[in-house]
């Protein structure tokens, strides 16, 4: 496996100089696969000293495509932490979504509009635009007023109910309902 004169003649085209890429052959990159095992701009610059950081990217994107420049950047990892999924349809929503915008795939509104147990404004999304606590589930608004009333904390509330476990919960329950009757 070689570099063909056509890949030679990219890299040269790219920056590098003859001497750097008798180096690079020299550290056994010696095809443009292996720019894949190279990995990222940092990687090259290591292999082929006093290479130009510039050049070098310019090569990797060449070589391993722009793939690389943003899994060294980690962004498509918060992205995927990111997504927003519909709530009827479990559609993945664009990436320029925003809160209150309705899904592509279904036409309804992604995320549910709440009501918020702390200051009763509504709106959708994951916190309250009145007060800024965290929505809990419709299902579990009722539990929420309640711990409330029993005094927790705004910013708790959600975290509380999070953290019970199915018997907690049902004793809340029965005293909810003692507060509804
Ligand atoms: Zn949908
Ligand atoms: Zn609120």
């Amino acid at each position: 496996m070689e570099f063909t004169l056509l890949e030679q003649n990219i890299l040269i085209a790219k920056g590098m100089t003859v001497e750097q890429l008798n180096q690079l052959k020299a550290a056994g990159v010696q095809a443009k696969g292996d720019f894949a095992t190279v990995g990222d701009t940092a990687t090259l610059v290591e292999v082929v000293p006093g290479l130009d950081a510039g050049v070098a990217a310019k090569v990797m994107e060449w070589a391993v495509g722009a793939k690389a420049g943003a899994a060294e950047t980690g962004k498509m990892v918060i992205d995927s932490a990111d997504a927003i999924y519909c709530s009827h349809c479990n559609a993945r929503q664009p990436k320029d979504y925003k809160t209150g915008d309705l899904c592509p795939a279904c036409g309804k509104q992604a995320e549910p509009v709440q009501s918020c147990y702390w200051c009763s404004t509504s709106g959708p999304g994951k916190f309250c635009r009145g007060c800024g606590a965290e929505f809990v589930t419709l299902a579990e608004y009722d539990l929420a007023v309640l711990l409330k009333r029993e005094g927790v904390a705004k910013d708790d509330i959600a975290k509380r109910l999070r953290g019970m476990d199915k018997a907690e919960k049902d004793a809340l329950w029965s005293r909810a309902r003692r507060m509804h009757g």
